[in-house]
């Protein structure tokens, strides 16, 4: 009864608030089929450990990610699914983390973010990357942001964004995972500054594995 209610009510927003598509308009998607092969995929990454999916500069994945970060909206990673399984697919073997357990850590908001939105969409990135693959275990709380800094898109400048973020992450409880890969994961990565802080607190802790995907770069 709970769950038809549910169903009932989410057709009822679907019909108030329909998924219209960020790109052309369409009905009933963020991103249309047509739409989403026009999105320029990344040729590449600030490290070799680190690999990401499309490229943010174009316009339709920017919005998507807005939508995901700032409206709730998870819906828009099923309309760009194929691309990201794929692309996380071949990451996973690139680095030989195919067919064996793999930590994904999502990388931490501050509390101030987390307080005002009420999630951290880098975690959805992760249970949507986990859904199919049974060796993989999400970690949400691996890494704590020790400093709450001023938020990295609000910073232009490739070296004050290092600085912003400079020693931000506590890598705790993972005594129990040395020896296991862990993936950070991010929605966008830009200059890196943020994977590279949160890749070193783990390293730090004695973490020789580290690595990160992100949605975009
Ligand atoms: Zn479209």
């Amino acid at each position: 009864m709970l769950i038809n209610i549910r169903k009932l009510l989410t057709h009822i927003s679907l019909l108030l608030f329909p998924r219209v598509c960020i790109g052309c308009k369409a009905i009933d998607f963020w991103i249309c089929p047509k739409c989403l092969t026009k999105i320029p995929l990344s040729g590449n990454s600030p490290f070799s450990w680190s690999s990401s999916v499309f490229m943010y500069h174009h316009p339709t994945i920017r919005r998507a990610i807005w939508l995901l970060k700032f409206s709730k909206k998870y819906s828009v990673l099923n309309d760009i699914e194929v691309y990201v399984q794929k692309h996380f697919q071949i990451f996973l073997q690139k680095h030989s983390l195919l067919n064996r357990k793999v930590i994904l850590a999502p990388i931490p908001i501050t509390k101030r973010s987390k307080a005002k939105r009420g999630y951290n969409q880098s975690t959805y990135i992760c249970k949507f990357l986990a859904r199919e693959n049974s060796n993989i275990e999400i970690r949400e709380h691996i890494l704590e942001k020790t400093l709450n800094h001023i938020s990295q898109n609000k910073i232009k400048h490739r070296g004050l964004r290092a600085k912003n973020v400079k020693d931000s992450f506590r890598a705790r409880n993972i005594e129990s995972l040395k020896g296991i890969p862990i993936v950070l994961v991010d929605d966008v990565i830009t200059t890196g500054a943020t994977i590279s802080e949160a890749r070193k607190a783990l390293m730090q802790k004695g973490i020789k594995n580290v690595h990160a995907f992100s949605l975009a770069h």
